[in-house]
């Protein structure tokens, strides 16, 4: 039983109440041309600027106009370290050590850079378990490998398929195929939280059901990294790559994460791809030295990184920090059980909800099907200063975000979408 009441007045008490109200106004939120805040359901896709992230880069800027390439030591907040700053915090960010995260490259970079690792085919045992809506990004990563390795790009890949008419992946389901072929699945990579049905995976169990059958296990947490509270450590997963610019607000096509369980933080068997910033900091500057490995996550970093862009991050992360991920993924599941609360009350039979019920089992994002919808209806959402993100054939993704989305847009947002819907069927009709 939900105690969401119906109506406006109901929302705007909820934001009077709100303990994270005041984070709304740290973020630049898009206006239209009348100067109307829009209604920014897309924060999964990228998340909108924090005000402090301008204070963060100006920094950086400031102390390479006016150090130059002194700036690696004598920069308020030294150059050569930059990325250690950031470590801490995206560590409790993910439910990780220090010593497993590291902020790197990109999203899709690092997933091959893991793959390098954790991806180690033998004759028999060389497939990739996959889901069968996995990002086409993981998609064609994974096909990439195999064909490297010398493989079969279909062949190789194994599917794990929701069943016949409906959306979400099912456990048993994942059970029956190790059990048929998990000895000749050398690494299962799935999205931590599915890009599209928004299903929140238990990454334990499934981590501990791939390790039965001997396979590496690793989560592409795109969607999950600043959304759900992941816990990589304890899900014991081998590794697991992010993105930075979705829900961790650190701007468009900012720096991916990475992490790399603390068991493989000192092993030296593990096949890696290498640069000068995987080795030993304290002698890396001798730049003779035969090949030191730094141990942890930092150890596959390959470059000296993007400063600008680690700054925007670190005003991200800061403010994670501040709000506490607890308060935040308590507000962010009230959000959207109230989203849900409305969304049913338009009637089950023109809009579904394919994303699970439980809010264990997803994050902010709600993915929903409207009967007979193209995408006209988002169009009007859009004029309506409505942001969301369509999926064909009829899929809207909408995810109300706890740090500067209100209980308002999601009134708002649902109002207009059964206005939307019930002009529709008035044509219909004529
Ligand atoms: C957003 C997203 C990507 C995008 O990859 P980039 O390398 O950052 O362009 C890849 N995979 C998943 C699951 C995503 O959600």
């Amino acid at each position: 039983m939900s105690d969401y009441k119906l109506g406006l007045n109901y929302a705007l008490e909820q934001d009077q109440n709100d303990a994270l109200k005041t984070y709304r106004e740290q973020f630049h939120i898009p206006k239209d041309k009348q100067g109307k805040s829009w209604i920014y359901m897309t924060g999964n896709s990228l998340g909108l600027q924090p005000k402090q992230t301008a204070t963060y880069v100006n920094q950086e800027l400031k102390d390479w106009a006016n150090l130059g390439v002194e700036g690696h030591f004598e920069a308020k907040n030294p150059w050569l370290p930059y990325h250690e700053f950031l470590t801490e915090s995206m560590a409790k960010v993910v439910g990780a050590k220090p010593i497993e995260v590291i902020v790197m490259n990109t999203l899709t970079a690092n997933l091959h850079f893991m793959m390098v690792s954790f991806y180690k085919p033998t004759k028999t045992r060389y497939k990739i378990l996959i889901e069968s809506d996995a990002f086409p990004s993981d998609k064609y990563a994974v096909e990439s490998q195999l064909r490297h390795h010398g493989f079969d790009d279909k062949e190789g890949v194994v599917l794990w398929k929701p069943r016949q008419g409906e959306d979400l992946l099912n456990y048993e389901d994942l059970e029956q195929i190790l059990k048929e072929q998990g000895d000749e699945i050398a690494l299962i990579m799935i999205g931590g939280v599915n890009y599209y049905t928004g299903q929140f995976f238990d990454l334990k169990r499934i981590t501990n059901l791939g390790h039965k059958h001997g396979c590496n296990v690793g989560f592409d947490c795109a969607h999950g990294a600043g959304n759900v509270a992941l816990n990589l450590h304890d899900s014991g997963a081998d590794f697991a790559v992010w993105c930075t610019y979705k829900y961790l607000n650190s701007g468009p096509g900012s720096l991916g994460g990475c992490f790399v369980h603390e068991r493989h933080a000192h092993r030296k068997d593990l096949n890696r791809f290498t640069g000068w910033w995987s080795h030993n900091k304290q002698t890396r500057f001798r730049m003779r030295d035969e090949f030191d490995q730094m141990p942890g996550a930092e150890g596959w970093q390959l470059s000296n990184p993007p400063i600008l862009s680690m700054a925007a991050i670190r005003a991200s992360l800061d403010m994670f920090n501040e709000v506490g991920f607890e308060n935040l993924i308590k507000k962010s599941k009230k959000l959207t059980g109230y989203f849900e609360f409305l969304i049913k009350q338009l009637g089950e039979d023109t809009i579904k909800i394919i994303t699970p019920t439980s809010p264990n089992e997803r994050g902010c994002q709600l993915s929903i099907q409207v009967k007979n919808a193209d995408k006209t209806l988002h169009n009007k959402l859009t004029e309506a200063g409505i942001i969301s993100d369509w999926r064909e054939p009829d899929v809207i993704r909408c995810a109300p975000v706890p740090l500067y989305n209100s209980f308002e847009d999601v009134y708002r947002l649902v109002e207009h979408l059964s206005l939307t819907l019930s002009k529709r069927e008035g044509t219909e009709k004529e």
